[in-house]
């Protein structure tokens, strides 16, 4: 058997069950690649104890014959699910001795189906961010280098504690969220794949609330097989959070390996950016003729409120974030600083608490919603996130089953390259993913191929609402191809 570290979930598994190897002896490696990896900054909580009790259990039920679907497959959780007991602080300062008394539904449904947990994971300030380097534990480095340089690159973010953790071999699996593109962005900079479920597919109880219209819980795997055998763990009606959808869960992995031909796949024309490496779109026809080869029809399509989508997002997300950041006033929980009277207290503490990044969305957000702007912004972008909706609707009314896009404008960028004057130049990594979730549709971002200097690059297949299957055939298709893909080890 190959190094336990270097099994996929499906390998492992089946490791398991032939008890050719045991969960403590599969999270005992995990937990070693991630104590040598600490450089990364990939975890900002280590769960062992908790990892090898679970372990035990799970070695437990393997041994009685009751294997659950996930028995003693190590997970890394992105530090925005509360998890009972263990801290949860969003990596912000203004959490950071937070302690749930709760599990987020997701987790728990991961741990019910015999996951183990092996941490928490850093991502950007309350996911506000596409590099991680918001987050206030500092930020993480991508296991991956340029071809011949040691720059330090992103891992991308907000979730890309967990992307590193899988692209870097420290996590067999591991969940984020995904408000304007926090799975799929680093996904595609890491070289493996990552999913947003549609709107409503997976519970956001739990789940630190960003943007609620768009939050939503996803898988990171380093393969489709792996990413569906997650998700159907995850997904699930909760009555707990009344945005969570009363469908069946179904057998997401069936659907890998499914045929696709006939298919009739949108190539979205919007798509087609001013200024996108030339390696992109030439990567983006190579996942046309792969999917064409396996029988599907390529069709153009015109989603023509694109260019909106954007800037409405960066409007609709820091309204909902102002309100839902309201509740860190250092009253209940969470950090207090104190002052001279109840509002010289919430005013320090919050300007303590909050970095630069959520204060900015904070202000925009409070701008964007106050009387005599409302009409002009916040209700302007929820119009205009109807028609981006309907540009999407039109498209499958037609007879389109999913779109293929770029999933990133480029590949990943060093530490500190970009946004550092202008935080618009950071928002535009976005600007393939928003439309996804302002839309409420599901997105998996598939590794297709690497560039010119040896980074990965994602595609992104866009679906129906709840038709996560087809996007689970497809991605299969695209990963036949194009082969996986893995860091050269340098830390
Ligand atoms: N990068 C986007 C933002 O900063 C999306 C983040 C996310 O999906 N959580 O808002």
């Amino acid at each position: 058997m190959s190094e336990p570290t270097q099994l996929t979930i499906t390998e492992a598994r089946q490791a398991l069950t032939q008890k050719r190897i045991s969960a403590r002896e599969l999270v005992d490696a995990y937990l070693a690649a991630i104590e040598s990896a600490r450089d990364l900054n990939a975890f900002v909580l280590e769960t062992p104890e908790r990892a090898r009790a679970m372990a035990a259990e799970a070695d437990a039920r393997i041994a009685r014959g009751e294997a659950k679907p996930l028995d003693g497959i190590p997970i890394a959780v992105k530090d925005m699910f509360c998890t009972e007991g263990v801290r949860t602080t969003a990596c912000s300062h203004i959490l950071e001795n937070f302690v749930p008394t709760y599990e987020s539904t997701v987790s728990a449904q991961l741990w019910r189906d015999g996951g183990v947990l092996l941490g928490k994971t850093n991502n950007d300030e309350f996911a506000m961010g596409s590099s991680n380097e918001t987050s206030f534990f500092g930020p993480v480095l991508s296991p991956w280098r340029r071809k011949g340089s040691n720059t330090p690159l992103v891992p991308g973010g907000s979730s890309g504690g967990s992307a590193a953790a899988v692209a870097g071999r420290l996590a067999l699996g591991a969940i984020g969220t995904d408000t304007g593109g926090s799975i799929r962005q680093p996904a595609a900079f890491a070289g493996i794949v990552g999913m947003k479920p549609t709107y409503g597919r997976c519970s956001r109880w739990g789940t630190i609330a960003f943007a609620s219209s768009l939050d939503q819980a996803g898988p990171f795997a380093r393969t489709v097989r792996d990413a569906a055998m997650l998700m159907r763990s995850m997904a699930g009606h909760d009555p707990k959070d009344s945005t969570s959808v009363d469908r069946p869960v179904p057998d997401y992995e069936a659907a890998v390996g499914r045929a696709v031909r006939g298919m009739k796949i949108g190539i979205p024309k919007e798509y087609r950016v001013e200024g996108m490496p030339a390696e992109i779109e030439a990567l983006w026809e190579k996942g046309q003729e792969w999917l064409r080869a396996a029988g599907a029809e390529l069709v153009e399509v015109s989603l023509p409120h694109t260019k909106y989508a954007l800037p409405a997002y960066y409007i609709v997300a820091p309204a909902e974030a102002s309100s839902n950041l309201a509740r860190y006033d250092g009253v209940r929980y969470g950090l207090r600083v104190p002052g001279a009277n109840i509002t010289e207290m919430y005013a320090k503490t919050r300007a303590e608490g909050f970095g630069a990044e959520v204060r900015r969305r904070v202000m925009i957000g409070t701008y964007v919603l106050s009387s005599g702007y409302y009409d002009a912004y916040y209700l302007r972008a929820q119009q205009v996130r109807t028609l981006i909706k309907k540009d999407f609707e039109d498209c499958f009314a037609a007879g389109v089953d999913a779109m293929l896009t770029p999933a990133t404008p480029t590949s990943a960028f060093g530490l500190g390259e970009r946004g550092g004057s202008d935080p618009v130049e950071m928002y535009l990594n976005d600007v393939f993913t928003v439309t996804v979730n302002m839309a409420g549709l599901p997105g998996v971002s598939v590794p297709a191929g690497l560039d010119v200097q040896g980074l990965p690059l994602g595609l992104q297949l866009i679906g129906r609402p709840f038709d996560e299957e087809t996007l689970f055939a497809l991605g299969a298709v695209i990963e036949d191809a194009a082969g996986t893909f893995q860091p050269a080890r340098w830390w």
